[in-house]
């Protein structure tokens, strides 16, 4: 399913067309996989609309793969053919500036994303460098784990940037694919932490309770009890402006979201900063994903387990599942399944 040229999702409802192409030759350091599962992210919206456009098109698609080695390039020798293996938004990095000698290759200038900056998993086949791929546990199937790979890891690096601690308060503004995992990993981890989950559709609401949230309501609700931190996943500005009001004093509010849509972008003009933001309340974006991030995050999903919930389209049905994404018609994450 391969991405022609930027558009809005509102005239155009099949941005994507199913193409065939000729399979990718694995170079020096790289495999050839076999797409099994290819999960789908809100990134792929703001790639699709323009927000972080590919530098080139076509383009396919996709950072949550899983799939098996079909083949091996030159002194590719990490995998063997038939292994199980997931890629995930990191495509490459530098390897020696200072970031990325510091682990923080998510911050590297060289900074390549898979489905955008290379072609992704929206396909049968892909190829990608051997170190940036990642043995995947047995305990999931390949449509369980795909979401695991961006959704999970990229709440994993927003959950530790969140910082919360044993006993502490911690909020979540939006609640898609990524803040369910999340609220499953502080359920293991921080058993004696508290959840607050803010959703605008009460479908959200009701499933982070199930999931157990000590509270569930809409965006602009003030909170039972201040929280130390809320990591908001939402494309909007006012759950950025409701959130900082629910902040304790020294609270940090955790933005996981690649773009923010302009939509709702004077709902800003409300920012009053001693409601806000003073007592030393700060604001921290997320960017991207280090490998560690993914290989530790897979591993504590799998000790956990966290099984993700997950539905699943076939890859001809790429564009009614984006269009659904857009439309917040979401219950736990959506995958392509590849066949
Ligand atoms: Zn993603
Ligand atoms: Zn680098």
């Amino acid at each position: 399913m391969v991405l022609n040229e930027i558009c809005s999702l509102k005239e155009n409802r099949s941005p994507l067309q199913l193409t065939t192409l000729p399979n990718p030759f694995p170079k020096e350091k790289e495999i050839l996989v076999k797409i099994s599962a290819c999960g789908v992210c809100h990134t792929e919206l703001d790639e699709i609309e323009g927000r972080t456009p590919p530098p080139q098109l076509p383009v396919v698609l996709g950072h949550q793969v899983v799939g098996t080695v079909k083949d091996t390039g030159l002194n590719a020798n990490r995998y063997k053919a038939g292994e199980r293996v997931g890629i995930a938004w990191i495509y490459s990095a530098c390897g020696h500036c200072d970031f990325c000698q510091q682990g923080e290759e998510n911050l590297c200038e060289a900074f390549q994303a898979t489905g955008r900056d290379a072609n992704g998993g929206y396909a049968e086949y892909m190829t990608v460098p051997e170190d940036f791929a990642y043995k995947i546990p047995d305990v999931f199937t390949d449509s369980q784990a795909a979401p695991l790979l961006c959704a999970g890891a990229i709440g994993y690096r927003s959950l530790r940037l969140a910082n919360i601690k044993d006993g502490q308060n911690l909020g979540l503004t939006g609640f898609g694919a990524s803040a369910h995992l999340v609220l499953k990993m502080v359920n293991y981890r921080h058993s004696d932490a508290k959840v607050f989950v803010f959703a605008r559709s009460e479908k959200e609401r009701d499933f982070a309770l199930e999931l157990g949230a000590v509270w569930a309501g809409n965006t602009e609700d003030k909170a039972p009890e201040m929280l130390d931190a809320i990591i908001d996943t939402t494309p909007a500005w006012k759950p950025v402006v409701e959130a900082l009001n629910n902040l304790r004093p020294g609270g940090r509010l955790v933005i996981n979201a690649i773009r923010k849509e302009d939509r709702d972008k004077d709902y800003l003009m409300k920012l009053d900063y001693p409601e806000h933001l003073w007592m030393e309340k700060e604001i921290k974006s997320v960017a991207n994903v280090a490998r560690k991030d993914v290989s530790e995050f897979i591993k504590l999903a799998a000790e956990i387990p966290i099984i993700p919930e997950i539905e699943e389209y076939p890859l001809e049905s790429a564009n009614e599942a984006l269009l659904e994404l857009k439309e917040r018609k979401i219950r736990g994450a959506k995958v392509l399944k590849i066949v």
